[in-house]
């Protein structure tokens, strides 16, 4: 049996919901979403996505034999948000009933070396779909109006970083660091000043660093396991104390799909693993992983270097996310080693089919 939210709960949270849109559908975070409601709804999905290097389509056409109608249920729009013309007419075009908006440059290290693209996508990029959003939502029917919700996907990065035992809440102040948090801070702002100026009906939610199956192979765990299997050094920020709160991403979709629809309009949720771990912690345990899974004549650990810091690296994240416990009933369900024991297998798969093609 599933650890997750089962067809029955999904389809009752769902309700009259019968078109769902999903930006950022081809990324990490959006794919796994869009397997779930392929699989676990008979909701309409549509999924935009203007297919940048973190984009991979196969996480979502792999499940597509196992779905009857396919090609009915699911339809990719290859589309770039910051295009406002396109983006009013695919809002237009769907008419979706619930939009997950993810679609963001997400990876914090390009952040740095190229912010453009950060401010265009995430700022931009959100301002498009909220100004189509609110243009569209005047040729609904009152009921599809009324039904209708918007959720914005964001991060815990936004709040800054932690430097003592506090964690980061719904009411904790704003304070981005990089350029990829004060874009995501921007976007998070428009948001809620779309909800406040034209009652656009949104939902927020911030969440911890995510895990799983088909996250870009360039982000910290993927490129471990890369790096470990091919006994190439694997690099490690600084002195690795930097601490993060990890939650598997089949976690994170089941609260969306919770605060989604029973969310409060206007209001925020973190979400979080309350799984806490340094960096080091985190790659000593993958690498103890793989010694288990291919066991070879060294210890996997023994390949970490340590390289010079991320420039202005938070040094703590941890999230306090009781607001969505208590009063939605969400909790997360996989402990980070069985997730990372989970993920490892999965991530040794890939990178084999991948070497034999
Ligand atoms: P990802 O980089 O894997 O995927 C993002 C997707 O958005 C990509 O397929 C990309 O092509 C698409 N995209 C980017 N800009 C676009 C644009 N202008 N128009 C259309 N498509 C565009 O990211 P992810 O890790 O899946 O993250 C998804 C969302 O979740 C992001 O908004 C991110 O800020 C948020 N988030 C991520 C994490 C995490 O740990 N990965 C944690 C909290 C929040």
């Amino acid at each position: 049996m599933s650890l997750f939210l089962s067809r029955d709960n999904l389809q009752e949270l769902l309700g009259e919901k019968r078109k769902i849109l999903v930006t950022g559908g081809a990324g990490f975070i959006g794919s796994a979403l869009i397997r779930r409601l392929l699989s676990k709804s008979d909701a309409k999905i549509f999924n935009i996505d203007k297919l940048s290097y973190a984009s991979d389509l196969r996480s979502i056409q792999q499940i597509s034999k196992s779905i009857s109608n396919f090609d009915q249920r699911y339809e990719f729009i290859h589309l770039d948000l910051c295009d406002f013309e396109k983006t009013l007419n695919a809002i237009d075009y769907c008419k979706p009933d619930l939009i997950f908006h993810l679609a963001a440059e997400s990876h914090v290290d390009n952040s740095i070396k190229s912010p453009n693209e950060f401010i265009k996508s995430n700022i931009i990029g959100t301002f498009n779909i909220l100004e189509s959003v609110r243009i569209s939502l005047k040729n609904y029917s009152s009921f599809r109006r009324k039904i209708f919700r918007f959720h914005h996907v964001s991060t815990d990065e936004v709040y800054g970083e932690i430097l003592d035992n506090s964690q980061f809440e719904e009411t904790t102040r704003y304070d981005p660091r990089s350029p990829y948090s004060a874009s995501k801070a921007s976007s998070d702002h428009l948001v809620k000043s779309w909800f406040h100026t034209y009652s656009l009906p949104v939902i927020l939610s911030n969440c911890s660093n995510n895990y799983g199956p088909w996250q870009f192979p360039e982000k910290l765990i993927p490129l471990v396991i890369k790096k470990a299997i091919k006994k190439e050094n694997i690099p490690i920020y600084g002195d690795g104390s930097n601490i993060r709160d990890w939650l598997y991403v089949e976690d994170h979709v089941d609260a969306l799909l919770i605060s989604s629809n029973k969310g409060e309009l206007g209001e925020s949720y973190c979400i979080g693993g309350n799984q806490l771990m340094t960096n080091l912690e985190l790659v000593t345990q993958i690498c103890s992983i793989i010694d288990e899974i291919n066991p070879k004549p060294y210890f996997h650990k023994d390949l970490i270097t340590f390289v010079p810091d991320r420039l202005g690296h938070d040094k703590k994240y941890s999230i306090n996310a009781s607001k969505i416990k208590s009063a939605l009933g969400w909790e997360n369900k996989v402990l980070l080693h069985d997730g990372l024991k989970k993920t490892v297998e999965w991530y040794f798969k890939f990178f084999s089919s991948q070497s034999a093609n």
